[in-house]
Parts: structure tokens; sequence; C-alpha cells
């Protein structure tokens, strides 16, 4: 079982997982343009080379909010292509928690506003 919605790899695809098939339409949109920012962005590949170069390990607060960044920009990129009603629906209706690496639908939500 595929337990996420999508994600993106280090060689540049994005994946849809089971509770892609969840989302309206337009959330399918805005999720995938999200996404694409990613690979545009190159991210997946960044966050290997933090972990490969060991500088999650010697800098961790660093690598914290370039991830964290890599997510604010990648709902930019989706808000610049007149999908950020689809991406607030989504982050409204399955909210998730901020983690080191990750910020929360509300931060991402007042976020989009701004
Ligand atoms: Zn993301």
């Amino acid at each position: 079982m595929k337990r996420f919605v999508a994600r993106c790899t280090p060689w540049g695809t994005v994946q849809t997982g089971d509770y892609f098939l969840r989302l309206t339409d337009s959330e399918k949109s805005a999720v995938l343009a999200h996404e694409r920012a990613h690979v545009r962005n190159r991210d997946a590949l960044k966050r290997l080379w933090w972990v490969v170069s060991l500088r999650v390990v010697f800098d961790p607060q660093w690598v914290f909010a370039r991830c964290r960044g890599q997510e604010f920009a990648a709902d930019q990129y989706v808000k610049q292509r007149g999908m950020a009603a689809g991406m607030r629906s989504f982050l409204r209706r399955f909210p998730q928690p901020a983690s080191a690496l990750h910020p929360g639908s509300k931060e991402r939500l007042e976020a989009l506003d701004g």
C-alpha cells in the first residue's frame, strides 16, 4: 500500500500514492504542481546530497530550514500557476502537523495567503 498522497524522487519523477485518489480535481492539479516544483528545483536531489555529505548530521538546523523553505517555494510555484485554491482546499481537508523538515498545513496556508 502506498500510504502517501504524492512525492517526488531524486531522479526527477513524481509518484502518486493511494491517498491521491481522495482528492478533487483541483486539489490533484495543485498537488502535482507542487511536486513538479520540487522536481524543477531538484529538491529531492539536494536533500539526498545533504544526507550523503553528512550535512544533516553536522548542521541539522541548516538542513531543516532549507527543507522547510523548499516546501514554501513549491507552494508559491502552485500559487503563481493559479492553483492556490486547490492547494488551500487540500491543506484544509487533509491537515498535516509541522515537523522539523516540513511546515504544517497552518503555516503553509498562512504563507499562501501572505
Ligand atoms: Zn513538498
